[in-house]
């Protein structure tokens, strides 16, 4: 049994998470102990108690332990990995791959312990100094979705800590052998105890009470645009900051005078590969018509080669949909496809393997308009509708009409309007000739309108949400 961390010991919860294989729902991965309210309400006080000693902690022993974190996540990349992709049905690549990112964002952030600076300037009163200077927040709430069970957690839980908070951490239940896996490590790597607490459960139970808990300074929430809403309205209730990174409904335009393969090894990448369950996976193809045929006939030759399978074997491409709720959705979206008048032109049908898993083909619509339900509401599996406009201004209006903006991609070859788009497209973040999906761990993550709200994640920017700034005079 795999068991919560509060104040610094494992303890046993009220109940039992069966963590199962989306590939094979027979393997059982491991029983994770759920936490109850008054565990919750425990860990929060833990972390608010820890809070003082660790603010005025050395850098050196901040750097030392996420430095450490960093390198067992590294040395155990194939092994973590593979719980990841057995855990959440992405590919064993892909959950390799994620899990050389989360190490990667501990580095970052042990580094950034070193980096702790503010400034000095002059007042405009004669004889006054000012000192601007960035303090911890507190206890900042962290609750994660399933989608990305290491590197999501990574980029909330490093820079929260480098900066001296200490933490309460909720990963999604479907997902807790990834989440378990790193405060295992990071609580071995010398944190004091209650500087990070781990507790296991349902949002509604776990989740909720760290909402409604007035000892919760800060929170950092992924997932679902109607969880986020709650998360903003309890904040706003208790005074407490908080930082939302929500859904995507992300536009790729393909002009007429893009490279073809660029295009579609873009637009296969973003729309498909972790089976579509990015918040920054495109699922709007926008493409002029001078192109849209060849585009269309070449997206479905590249679809037909793709392998769905148990995403621990080799060959597979595509893994499976992360559980029965979501295979549900994807495939309830297809038929609300069909029935809008949109094309299928490939796949969206179940796939039969030799066990029991969430297999589904990756769904290709034409003939889609902007307006239809398919190409307003985020889907979060693999489905992408192809829409047909006339030019690249009709491209660049159709991709800002949304009410999501996380982010935007182009595949072009034309210097004017690979920079004209990157101007106006209205997302955080914005792709040319490259998939829409995929960014870097030392530079700003986040996007606008329904997609996130508050400051950006990952980088130096992480500052902006994890320390408050003090600005202290003094006569000299
Ligand atoms: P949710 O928003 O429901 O879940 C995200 C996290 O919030 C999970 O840890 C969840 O806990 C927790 N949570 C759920 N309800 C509450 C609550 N009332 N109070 C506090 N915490 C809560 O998203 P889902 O995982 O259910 O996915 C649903 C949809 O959300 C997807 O189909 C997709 O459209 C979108 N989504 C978007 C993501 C993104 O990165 N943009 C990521 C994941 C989902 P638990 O699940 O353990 O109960």
């Amino acid at each position: 049994m795999f068991k919560n961390l509060i104040a610094g010991e494992w303890i046993n919860g009220s109940d039992v998470i069966r963590n199962l294989n989306p590939s094979d729902t027979n393997d059982l991965i491991g029983e994770y102990s759920r936490a109850s309210v008054d565990q919750t309400k425990q860990a929060i006080a833990a972390a608010k108690t820890a809070f003082p000693r660790w603010a005025r902690s050395s850098i050196l022993e901040r750097h030392a332990i996420l430095r450490n974190a960093a390198n067992e996540i590294l040395s155990r990349k194939d092994e973590l990995g593979r719980l990841l992709s057995r855990e959440e049905g992405k590919t064993l690549a892909e959950g390799v791959g994620e899990t050389v990112r989360a190490s990667q964002i501990f580095d970052f952030f042990a580094g950034e312990c070193l980096r702790l600076a503010g400034e000095t300037v002059p007042s405009t009163r004669p004889g006054v100094s000012v000192d601007v200077t960035r303090e911890p927040v507190g206890v900042v709430g962290i609750i994660t979705p399933w989608n990305f069970p290491i590197a999501i957690p990574a980029w909330k839980i490093a820079p929260a800590l480098c900066y001296g908070n200490t933490v309460v951490f909720k990963p999604a239940e479907l997902v807790p052998g990834s989440a378990w896996s790193i405060v295992d490590i990071l609580h071995r790597a010398g944190l004091p105890e209650g500087v990070l607490n781990l507790v296991m459960g349902k949002g509604s139970v776990v989740g909720q009470t760290m909402l409604t808990s007035a000892d919760v300074n800060a929170m950092t929430f992924t997932g679902s645009t109607a969880t986020g809403k709650q998360v903003a309205l309890a904040s706003i209730e208790h005074n407490r900051r908080f930082q939302l990174e929500m859904g995507g409904k992300n536009p790729f335009i393909v002009l007429d005078d893009a490279d073809l393969s660029i295009a579609v090894d873009a637009a296969v990448n973003s729309a498909f590969f972790s089976t579509g369950q990015r918040c920054t996976a495109s699922s709007r193809l926008i493409v002029t018509a001078g192109i849209h045929d060849r585009f269309v006939a070449a997206m479905v030759e590249r679809m037909s080669s793709l392998m769905v399978g148990d995403a621990l074997k080799p060959d597979t491409h595509i893994g499976p949909v992360v559980d029965q709720g979501q295979l549900k959705q994807d495939i309830d979206y297809i038929n609300i496809g069909k029935n809008e008048g949109a094309k299928l032109a490939f796949g969206g049908e179940l796939v039969e393997r030799g066990t029991p898993g969430f297999y589904l083909r990756p769904a290709l619509f034409t003939e889609a308009t902007n307006q239809m339900r398919i190409s307003r509401e985020e889907i979060f599996g693999p489905v992408a509708s192809v829409i047909r406009v006339k030019d690249y201004d009709e491209a660049l209006a159709t991709a800002n009409d949304t009410p999501f903006g996380l982010s935007s991609g182009i595949a072009t070859t034309s210097l004017k309007y690979a920079t004209h788009f990157k101007r106006n497209a209205e997302a955080g973040m914005v792709m040319v000739n490259l998939p829409t999906a995929g960014v870097d761990f030392h530079v700003p993550f986040g996007g606008r309108k329904a997609s996130s709200f508050g400051p950006r994640e990952q980088g130096k920017y992480a500052a902006e949400f994890f320390t408050m700034v003090k600005t202290a005079y003094a006569t000299a």
